[in-house]
């Protein structure tokens, strides 16, 4: 059974009490909203995580973090590296888009790696399959994609992005008129299937095959946006809509299946229609968890997009997305480093919890109303375990010798605080 149906028989998996003590929420709540499908826990039946979580917009914020290879940077042991590192700065859930080395190996071994659910876009392992046995990708048939589901659902893959909602019509009505095109991997890969073949996508056409498998390990779907707008110029326009009302079919297809589903989401959007974005997409998708990537509100900020992306994803959270895919510094221009990945996450991270206070969660304005009265104490050793990030804190508070112990060096003796304090203590 996936946490669906349980879910609907009303019965409490361990999975939603981890999910209930971490939210410091009810667990009527959690099986109220998975049971609707607004939201999701996803854990293969085949593998037991660590750090599970639940997304869905009633919740706080999620964070993902994508690692793999590629063919200019290929090494599994920083791949695992980045696992380590985006998972220890507070990712929820990860993602392998490896498409360079011994995938299977790759994925085992980052699987093994990983505490939180772990999630694979698998139409990459078939078109490397297919390119490895000298076949043209636009070659592939639904026996070739559903081998890859199959072997990646038993080895334990807990969500699979899967671009179903690309439709033919979408492909010869829409994109040509768009400045980007196509910006989403998975979506070119479909959209030269289409184009090639002249026929309908076969992730749609199949699409009950590919529910037989995930139902039965309790793969969540993670439903693709491969038209996903690449430009602020193709935002929100006909080609995002159509995919985005397919999608909504699907995801009613899911849940009928009991299978757990989530919706992935724009992709450069301006800030004015990030909020129309989310209404949107709760609407045409039965508010399904809607998993952003960014948005990003600009195009321009090469070598700082996850700044652009933390600021897209804070609006995004506040109206309602349930989990944030992360931007690196690298986006756009190179494979990412370790250390884009721990920027990137941190960033993303600070927009969950900025959208999880603007939301009214308590958990969020219990943690920041601490760090106010730890701030005003001067406590340093509670300010440093607070912090988003607690070594950069400590770091930080070590890096220049102090005049004041009390105080921080950034101010000494004319430390505001300090000073307030001992003024408040003056005698009326
Ligand atoms: S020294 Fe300045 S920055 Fe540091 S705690 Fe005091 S008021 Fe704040």
């Amino acid at each position: 059974m996936t946490q669906l149906e349980f879910a609907r028989d009303n019965k409490v998996t361990p999975q939603m009490r981890y999910c209930a003590d971490y939210e410091q929420i009810s667990l009527d709540l959690i099986i109220e909203e998975l049971a609707s499908g607004r939201a999701c826990i996803p854990n293969n039946i085949n593998r037991e995580i660590r750090r599970p979580c639940i997304i869905g917009r009633k919740f706080s914020v999620k964070v993902n973090a994508n690692v793999g290879t590629s063919p200019d940077s290929c090494s599994l042991e920083y791949e695992k590296e980045k696992i380590k590192t985006a998972v220890e700065a507070g990712a929820d859930c990860v993602m392998d888009l490896s498409i360079a080395g011994d995938l299977k190996k790759i994925r085992n071994t980052l699987l093994e790696v990983s505490d939180v659910p772990f999630g694979t876009v698998p139409i990459y392992e078939v078109a490397y399959n297919l390119t490895k046995e000298g076949r043209p990708v636009w070659e592939m048939t639904i026996d070739d994609v559903l081998k890859v589901l199959e072997e990646q659902a038993k080895a334990g893959v807990d969500f699979f992005t899967i671009h179903a909602g690309l439709t033919r019509r979408a492909v010869e009505r829409y994109i040509g008129g768009r400045l980007m095109k196509v910006v989403s991997r998975g979506g070119s890969i479909l959209t030269e299937w289409i184009k090639r073949n002249k026929q309908e996508n076969l992730l749609y056409t199949h699409f009950d095959k590919i529910l037989d498998i995930m139902h039965a390990y309790d793969v969540t779907i993670s439903l693709g946006d491969g038209l996903r707008p690449g430009a602020l110029d193709d935002n929100t326009d006909k080609a995002q809509i159509e995919e985005l009302i397919v999608l909504g079919e699907l995801a009613q297809r899911a849940r009928e299946r009991g299978v757990q589903v989530m919706i992935e989401g724009p992709g450069h959007v301006p800030l004015d229609l990030i909020e129309t974005n989310m209404r949107l997409q709760q609407r045409l998708c039965g508010d399904a968890p809607f998993y952003v990537l960014g948005p990003l509100p600009l195009d321009i900020a090469v070598g700082f997009d996850h700044i652009a992306g933390a600021i897209g994803g804070a609006i995004a959270g506040w109206h309602g997305a349930a989990m944030l895919c992360y931007v690196t510094p690298a986006e756009h221009i190179s494979h990412p480093t370790k250390e884009d990945v721990f920027n990137g996450v941190v960033g993303t991270k600070i927009a969950a919890h900025v959208s999880d206070v603007a939301k009214g969660n308590q958990k969020a304005l219990k943690w920041n109303r601490e760090m106010s009265r730890a701030r005003y104490n001067q406590n340093w050793d509670r300010q440093i375990e607070l912090a988003i990030h607690p070594p950069t804190a400590a770091q930080l508070r070590k890096r220049l010798p102090l005049v004041d112990e009390k105080a921080c060096s950034m101010c000494g003796d004319f430390c505001a605080i300090n000073r307030v304090k001992e003024a408040m203590d003056l005698p009326q």
